[in-house]
């Protein structure tokens, strides 16, 4: 039976809702497609069967219903894609037209890393059975203390399978990631990072949404919709719930995900810790979170969480390893956030970044930052540590890219007025920009004053304004002159200001 249920509610959302609560609403049963109870494990709507004779009144998935952890047909076949309820993140890069897809794998141990680089252990990403990448487990590619991302090109899948030669490392590699759903996959603007199934969406927030190109779209008055470039056979949108509403909370849950005005909230109060979105590196035997709602899971110690006099605050404590989880229910089940906790020696070295040498044309190193001069030769040497990517910008548009081989030297030709950000996987580990010096004044001095003596018209007050403006013109004796005049007088024509304005 199931007790996990909705019921939508025009002010708050998705509400909780008892059988008995069901049954004093309505006396007769409610059919899935009535879109009146949801599941809120998986997010179907589901039956709620009102008996009329000795047997107890209660809520149903349909048969033929999507895998769910709680159905209760007795045929369900679905498998958690780990004991921990989480898939491994995935990301995505829209390059034009093109998608560049990336898995993401929780850090090592350096232990962990050196044993699989003597051995010299793999990973493996498959999709459909297909081998798709191989990757050697080497401190190369594998950084301790930080999630490392991995692409698999443009292979879409709806699951990649991962397999690797380190047994020790199963609970933090899951061996699924999802991958692209067959209706359409929602990712987050801001990190374009893959929504996990049935996660949260806020209303306000932008999120990337990719359909497959023939279905269509099914529009929604309570949601804006951008349309992008299509890419890869993709139809590419930018969505956004405009409020909380029945029309914006189906059209997300269209994608498997849940509408709140809330998000649910993991934040690290205590003590100095260094954080990214998937692993927290501390050196503490206990760390204390803030919790605004769900449940907390530690794993592989459960018992090392202990809470506070508060409830939404609670500490993790000992291990080298754990990984925290913000789940809508207890035991792993549906996970909204994780994170692992790392315990080192010292957190006060800096996180170490992919090396990259960028030299000119005399081999003399070229800084990142701002340059007004561009280097001999116009062009710079880029070598990287891995394989990566030069982006190119003129202000805010993208306008190149040059591919990078990790430990081949590439040539790129340099040019004022643009950018050159050198990207090691997703990460940006060098900008430069080159400025245009200012240009020359085409307007003489001369000129400007022949064009205010000729003004007539209607004449106003000075202003303060022009006085400060006097004391920019000092390239400009002639105009300032004539204008310090004006402001003795205390007289100026309307037209005047309009030209020194625009000085
Ligand atoms: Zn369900």
């Amino acid at each position: 039976m199931l007790t996990k249920v909705n019921m939508w509610d025009d002010e708050h959302g998705w509400q909780h809702v008892t059988v008995q609560e069901a049954s004093s609403i309505y006396h007769h049963s409610i059919n899935l497609h009535s879109n009146v109870f949801l599941c809120e494990l998986c997010g179907q709507y589901i039956n709620y069967i009102a008996s009329q004779g000795r047997r107890l009144n209660y809520f149903r998935h349909n048969n033929k219903s999507e895998d769910c952890e709680e159905k209760s047909t007795g045929r369900s076949s679905y498998c958690r894609t780990n004991p921990l309820g989480f898939s491994l993140p995935l990301r995505i890069w829209i390059d034009g037209r093109r998608i560049e897809i990336f898995l993401g794998f929780l850090p090592l141990t350096e232990e962990w890393i050196k044993r699989a680089s003597s051995k010299g252990a793999q990973l493996r990403i498959r999709a459909n059975g297909v081998l798709l990448k191989t990757f050697n487990i080497s401190s190369d590619r594998f950084l301790p203390n930080k999630i490392s991302y991995l692409s698999v090109g443009s292979n879409f899948a709806e699951r990649y399978e991962i397999d690797h030669d380190m047994d020790e490392c199963l609970d933090v590699w899951p061996s699924t990631v999802l991958g692209f759903g067959r209706n359409g996959t929602m990712f987050s603007k801001e990190s374009g990072r893959r929504l996990e199934r049935n996660s949260n969406v806020v209303v306000g927030c932008e999120y990337v949404l990719l359909v497959p190109g023939n279905l269509p779209l099914v529009r929604n008055k309570d949601v804006s919709i951008e349309d992008l470039k299509p890419a890869n056979g993709y139809q590419v949108f930018l969505v956004k719930a405009k409020s909380i509403s029945l029309g914006a909370a189906e059209f997300f849950l269209g994608y498997g995900l849940r509408l709140t005005d809330q998000q649910a909230e993991l934040t690290q109060v205590y003590p100095f810790a260094v954080k990214s979105h998937y692993v927290l590196l501390h050196q503490s035997e206990k760390v204390w979170f803030h919790k605004t709602k769900g449940h907390i899971d530690v794993s592989p110690n459960p018992s090392s969480r202990a809470f506070g006099s508060c409830m939404d605050m609670f500490a993790v404590s000992g291990g080298i390893k754990q990984i925290l989880s913000l789940s809508r229910f207890e035991e792993h089940t549906g996970v909204l956030r994780y994170i692992m906790l790392r315990k080192v020696s010292s957190i006060s070295q800096p996180i170490k970044a992919p090396k990259v040498t960028v030299v000119d044309s005399k081999n003399s190193v070229v800084p990142p930052g701002e340059s007004k001069v561009l280097p001999q030769k116009r062009f710079i040497s880029v070598t990287p540590e891995y394989d990566g990517m030069i982006k190119v910008f003129k202000g805010d548009l993208e306008i190149d890219r040059v591919p990078l081989k990790g430990g081949c030297a590439a040539c790129v030709d340099v040019d004022r007025n643009r950018s050159y950000r050198i990207y090691q996987g997703l990460d940006c580990v060098y900008k430069i920009t080159f400025k245009r010096p200012k240009a020359a004044k085409v307007i003489s001095d001369d000129d400007i004053l022949k064009l205010l003596s000729g003004l007539k018209g209607k004449e106003v007050s000075v202003s303060h304004s022009l006085g400060s403006l006097s004391g920019k013109l000092a390239d400009m004796p002639k105009t300032r002159i004539w204008l310090l005049k004006r402001i003795r007088t205390g007289k100026i024509y309307d037209s005047a200001i309009k030209i020194l304005s625009q000085l």
